[in-house]
């Protein structure tokens, strides 16, 4: 017996609004999480403007719900040098992770259409001739199709033989909420040559702080927490001693992805699917761009989901497309890495970018998917190697 159209693993902002978008176009959707909500995420937790997009879209007022407005991105390095631009579409937010995915949830769940099952681990798949058979934690049920959402660790890419070890220079994440009266509305990236701290304003008073670095950088021998305040008041000197709000959480290493991210009826979204560098801060974003392409691509008007040839011209739309978003995303993620690595690029692209902010905007543009990274022109490519 076939219990839902799709069954969707993970309800985080990927998952959570992949399960209301296809509920929406008629979808009959499972939507299952191991976790119960509210619960916490390692993140940056600064939202780009494509993301608010899409949550607006979904009913979501994030400047309601409190989040504060992100107005654009400055980037500094150790020796005080500084780029800043703003965004053109419209503004990010900052999202505590906590708040923003029990909100995402709570409306998936009343969603008509969404059956949500909170603290259902997906356990194993089996794959017959009906359809999919997800066995979970507590029992089992039957789909057509299946979204694996289930973010960097993968349990559904791992159960099909599609995760991909990390590649590259192992990197890892730290991050923690510090209280703080005075905050710009901006994204602030420090690159301090090892490690990189990243700030967003999460709460009226309240900051987000991730630092970024390999394993050595910040888990040195000594505490962690020494560390993340040693780095936090080496970066923001007016931080130093600021209460802490929240626990620290890592995470990492990144760098991930599965292969293929669709086929045989399943099909990968979010962290799932890939993970590059966090330092973009475009994850969530990108994931809910993914949603989208992902639920027209599964909408009832355009596919048959008892027709597997259909499923399979409908996976291979959806890897051809995800593949473009990865490159772009792939692309700059390593340039930001080597910006980030050799103090002396850093600093030449930052005075560059600081006399022409125009160029940084267009990259927060590529980074936020609004434009392509070949629509940078030669200004902005001189720019960046600072002439
Ligand atoms: C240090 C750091 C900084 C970052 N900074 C930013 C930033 O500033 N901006 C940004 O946009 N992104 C940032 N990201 C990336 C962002 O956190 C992710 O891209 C985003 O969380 C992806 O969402 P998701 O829904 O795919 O996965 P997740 O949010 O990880 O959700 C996956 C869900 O799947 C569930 N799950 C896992 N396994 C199972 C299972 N077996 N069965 C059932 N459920 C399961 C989990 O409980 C979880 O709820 C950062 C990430 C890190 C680590």
């Amino acid at each position: 017996m076939i219990d839902a159209d799709l069954v969707v693993i993970g309800a985080g902002p990927v998952g959570a609004a992949l399960a209301m978008l296809l509920a929406r176009s008629g979808r009959r959707v499972t939507l299952l999480d191991r976790a119960t909500f509210p619960r916490d995420k390692a993140c940056g937790e600064g939202l780009l403007p494509s993301g608010v997009r899409v949550l607006r879209d979904l009913g979501l007022d994030l400047a309601q719900l409190g989040f504060p407005a992100l107005r654009g991105v400055r980037y500094r390095s150790a020796g005080g040098r500084s780029a800043a631009a703003p965004f053109r579409n419209g503004c990010g937010r900052g999202v505590r992770r906590v708040t923003l995915d029990a909100v995402l949830a709570e409306r998936a769940a009343a969603t008509p259409g969404v059956h949500f099952h909170p603290g259902c681990p997906l356990v194993a798949i089996a794959r017959d001739r009906r359809g999919i058979e997800v066995r979970t934690g507590l029992g089992s049920l039957w789909a057509r199709a299946l979204v694996g959402a289930d973010g960097l660790r993968s349990t559904t890419a791992r159960l099909l033989g599609r995760a991909r070890p990390p590649r590259g220079p192992a990197r890892y994440g730290v991050v923690g909420h510090l209280a703080c009266d005075r905050m710009p509305p901006e994204v602030v990236v420090t690159l301090l040559g090892e490690v990189e701290v990243y700030t967003a304003p999460t709460g009226r008073d309240e900051l987000l702080v991730a630092l970024l670095g390999s394993r050595k950088a910040l888990f040195p021998d000594g505490g962690v927490l020494d560390r993340f305040r040693a780095v936090v008041e080496r970066a923001h000197p007016e931080l130093a001693g600021a209460p802490l709000r929240s626990r620290l959480r890592g995470a990492g290493p990144f760098r991930v992805r599965a292969r293929p991210v669709a086929g045989e009826g399943v099909f990968l979204a979010g962290d799932a699917a890939g993970f590059t560098d966090p330092l973009t801060g475009d994850g969530i974003a990108a994931g809910l761009a993914q949603a989208e392409v992902l639920a027209g691509l599964l909408a009832p008007e355009r596919l048959d989901l008892a027709d597997p040839r259909q499923l399979a011209r409908a996976a291979l739309r959806y890897r051809s497309w995800w593949g473009r978003q990865w490159r772009r995303r792939r692309l700059l993620a390593g340039l930001a890495l080597r910006l980030g690595r050799s103090t002396a690029l850093a600093h030449r692209a930052l005075d560059g970018l600081a006399r022409r902010p125009e160029s940084l905007t267009a990259l927060l543009e590529v980074d936020d998917g609004g434009r392509a990274l070949t629509s940078l022109g030669p200004r902005d490519w001189a720019a960046l190697v600072g002439l």
